[in-house]
């Protein structure tokens, strides 16, 4: 639908000085879904009118009204366009992820309202980032997120697996993914590999058994571990993202119960990482290609 051509924004100030009113916003959302003009989401009809009072267009052919939020993840919010805009901006920029509890006071905006906007915003980035499949070489390895028991560590515990993949460019690392599994075995890794990642792709992993099965159309490369020293010499890239996200996690989040929309927002924004002003643009658009639903199916499969 939008492929390219994001606007660039440099600054909350240049947000606020560009969408200063909820019709500066409006008006702004329907030039993004339809950037070619206009075309009736129900009958597919390029000709309309366009009522200025109320920001909607009206189809010629079958007299739908189209908002600028209808079928988007804003659909019907009562909350005022500004604040989503601003919401997106921060969450698409945040080197560490936003916190919510300080952006609901900041904008007068009910605690519980504010982690379901928020919720949607991040089912936005992952769909956007499920259209994807990595390729080229990976490093790829499982780790356990989440409280767990106590004085439990590593495989065996309550917490819960994380498959991590980060695919390389040159030296340094380009796309990440992050995968909550309900166990490690060949098959549970196998589906996420087989959605997630492209056939004949170079994959890095540890010696762990359940690698060979799950990674059959890869070009395997598999090392023995022994120690923490040879796991950041050979699968360095994994490791420290791993350790960036567990951070985030424990610092912002303060835990989290719903694990795998917060993982799906880390990734998001550090495969943008070097997209810094288009980032508020990228995001508002995944928003509006995502439904109204957003937020619910992702919390109950979390
Ligand atoms: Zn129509």
């Amino acid at each position: 639908m939008r492929d390219g051509g994001y606007r660039q924004l440099t600054d909350l100030f240049e947000l606020m000085r560009r969408f200063p009113t909820e019709a500066a916003c409006r008006g702004y959302l329907l030039s993004r879904r339809w950037p070619q003009g206009f075309s009736c989401p129900r009958c597919g009809n390029n000709s309309y009118y366009f009522i200025s009072t109320r920001h909607l267009y009206q189809c010629r052919a079958c007299s739908y009204q189209a908002s600028a939020t209808a079928g988007t993840v804003m659909q019907a919010t009562r909350t005022p366009l500004r604040a989503w805009f601003a919401l997106i901006f921060l969450m698409a920029r945040s080197k560490t992820g936003l916190s919510i509890l300080g952006f609901s006071r900041d904008f007068g905006i009910p605690y519980k309202r504010a982690l379901s906007m928020a919720g949607k915003v991040r089912e936005a980035m992952a769909a956007r980032d499920s259209r994807y499949r990595m390729c080229g070489l990976l490093e790829l390895d499982e780790s356990y997120f989440g409280a767990g028991g106590h004085g439990k560590r590593g495989r065996g515990t309550d917490k819960r697996p994380v498959l991590v993949a980060v695919s390389l460019k040159g030296e340094g690392p380009a796309h990440a993914r992050m995968q909550v599994l309900s166990s490690l075995t060949s098959s549970d890794i196998k589906v996420v590999v087989k959605a997630g990642l492209e056939k004949g792709s170079r994959v890095r992993t540890d010696g762990l058994n359940s690698w060979p099965p799950a990674l059959v159309g890869m070009e395997h490369e598999p090392s023995v571990l022994g120690s923490p020293q040879a796991a950041s010499e050979k699968l360095p890239w994994v490791h420290i993202l791993i350790a960036n996200a567990k951070g985030i996690l424990r610092g912002v989040h303060h835990g989290v119960r719903y694990l795998q929309p917060y993982l799906s927002e880390f990734c998001w924004r550090f495969s943008r990482r070097y997209f810094q002003p288009e980032l508020f643009d990228r995001l508002l658009c995944a928003c509006l290609d995502c439904g109204p639903q957003a937020g619910q199916a992702l919390q109950l499969a979390a």
